[in-house]
């Protein structure tokens, strides 16, 4: 039997249906191994024998989990949201410690509030900004009360709002642990293997394994084959635009879904990881900026995470000049100390995003798709997961999220669920 790295049978050596119904626990299929297919699998994988898929390495670099800084900030992010995503962000903040708790390895999370700040010539947009914030769960703080909450920051920034219950966490940190997680679990995670869509479902065509190409995904097919899953969880994030190609009069799932997600889209970002241990900042700090609002985020080890721009693109170039010297000015203008700051990375992605900017969960009888989660995919995850976790469960109103976010589901399916 070929065997990965982890002990566990290859691809062309998983266990079969027969097998898989042995182990007594019902097969489900995770398509992509971002943030929402690596805490579904954890989730999943003591009532369900999880077999997940991944074009890339374990390391998720590909994802935008990966670039993420992690900011679990509802209540600063309401100033351009709906009042349901920063509710539900309130939410999800409390539900992070249950979850990070599961997992081999520590995660670095904190919740200490957020600082926003701004130069005296941006007053104005700290005005605007406060304004639209959808609760009153923030204290407008002095220039000497700042000076005590955060010592190094620059004597210029005249004016502040504290959001004492705004968090964040490592994202990096995060996907290790969960990698470890999964690696010590008994789930199936097949990494370098992109899953297609086509006109007759999903297919599996990983380079190395091509004899697999022409090998569909079924989740109905009532053949005992390798590939028949009870359900199939699609967290492919902005690898489902793809789907998008698919002709809307096919009848297979793929094309079901390809007709809801048509509308999916990325949105740019930019970030910078430097490190700074000279600099001591006890939470992220917000800056007001024309352009789109920067983070100074502290994590553990002098490590800062900068970001991240906001543009409606879906470029996928390396970082830009202009970008690049408006996140690195933010900070130094924010605390000297960064001038001696050393660049880690700037990097750039995709944020995956609906028109709305808003996330759905869309069910086609046993296909499940979770996504556009645009710049709240930590802020949400912890949401979006309990909100599937009460689908595959069969779904009542009362323990549902749709109470505070009809639209957070679609159900298109035809079948009613057994
Ligand atoms: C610059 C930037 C900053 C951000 N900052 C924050 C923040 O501060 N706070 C916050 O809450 N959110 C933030 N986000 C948003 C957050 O990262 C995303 O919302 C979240 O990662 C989406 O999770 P996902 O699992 O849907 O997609 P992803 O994390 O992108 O995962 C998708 C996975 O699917 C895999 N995949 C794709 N296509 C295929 C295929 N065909 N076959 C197999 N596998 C496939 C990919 O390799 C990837 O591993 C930021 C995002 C960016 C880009």
């Amino acid at each position: 039997m070929a065997m990965l790295e982890s002990g566990k049978p290859s691809f062309a050596e998983r266990p079969t249906q027969e097998a898989k119904q042995g182990q007594n626990k019902p097969p489900i299929a995770i398509l992509g191994a971002g943030l929402m297919g690596r805490m579904l699998a954890i989730s999943l994988m003591e009532d369900y024998q999880v077999f997940l898929f991944d074009k890339d390495s374990k390391e998720g670099q590909q994802s935008a989990a990966y670039l993420a800084a992690a900011m679990l900030a509802p209540l600063a992010e309401s100033a351009d949201c709906s009042r349901e995503i920063m509710q539900l962000g309130e939410m999800a903040l409390a539900l992070w410690p249950g979850f990070l708790k599961r997992l081999d390895t520590p995660v670095f999370f904190q919740q200490k509030g957020s600082l926003i700040v701004a130069f005296e010539q941006d007053k104005s947009d700290l005005k605007q900004f406060k304004s639209r914030l959808k609760s009153s769960d923030y204290k407008v703080v002095s220039d000497a009360e700042m000076e005590q909450m955060e010592p190094g920051l620059n004597p210029h920034l005249k004016s502040g709002l504290y959001l004492p219950n705004e968090g964040q966490l490592d994202n990096r940190q995060l996907l290790n642990a969960m990698a470890s997680t999964l690696n010590n679990s008994d789930v199936f995670w097949f990494d370098h293997m992109a899953i297609e869509s086509t006109s007759s479902g999903f297919q599996v065509a990983g380079e190395p394994l091509e004899s697999f190409l022409n090998e569909s995904i079924h989740c109905n097919s009532r053949s005992n084959s390798h590939n028949q899953f009870d359900w199939v969880l699609d967290c492919r994030g902005l690898g489902a635009q793809a789907d998008e190609a698919l002709k809307a009069d096919a009848c297979d799932m793929a094309s079901n879904i390809a007709s809801s997600t048509k509308m999916l889209r990325g949105v740019r970002g930019e970030v910078v990881r430097i490190r700074a241990p000279g600099v001591h900042l006890t939470r992220p700090v917000r800056l007001m900026h024309p352009r789109y609002p920067i983070y100074i985020a502290p994590k553990t080890d002098g490590l800062f995470v900068v970001g991240a721009t906001q543009i409606e693109s879906e470029d996928t170039r390396n970082p830009t000049v202009r970008s690049t010297l408006e996140l690195l000015s933010a900070c130094f203008s924010v605390h000297s100390g960064f001038a001696e700051a050393e660049i880690l990375g700037i990097e750039s992605g995709l944020r995956p995003a609906y028109l709305d900017n808003e996330p759905k969960i869309i069910i086609k009888e046993r296909l499940v798709s979770i996504n556009g989660l645009f710049r709240h995919g930590y802020l949400l995850a912890p949401v979006m997961l309990q909100q599937c976790l009460t689908i595959l469960k069969g779904s009542t109103d009362e323990e549902s999220f749709t109470q505070i976010m009809p639209k957070l589901v679609e159900n298109h399916s035809v079948k009613p669920r057994r």
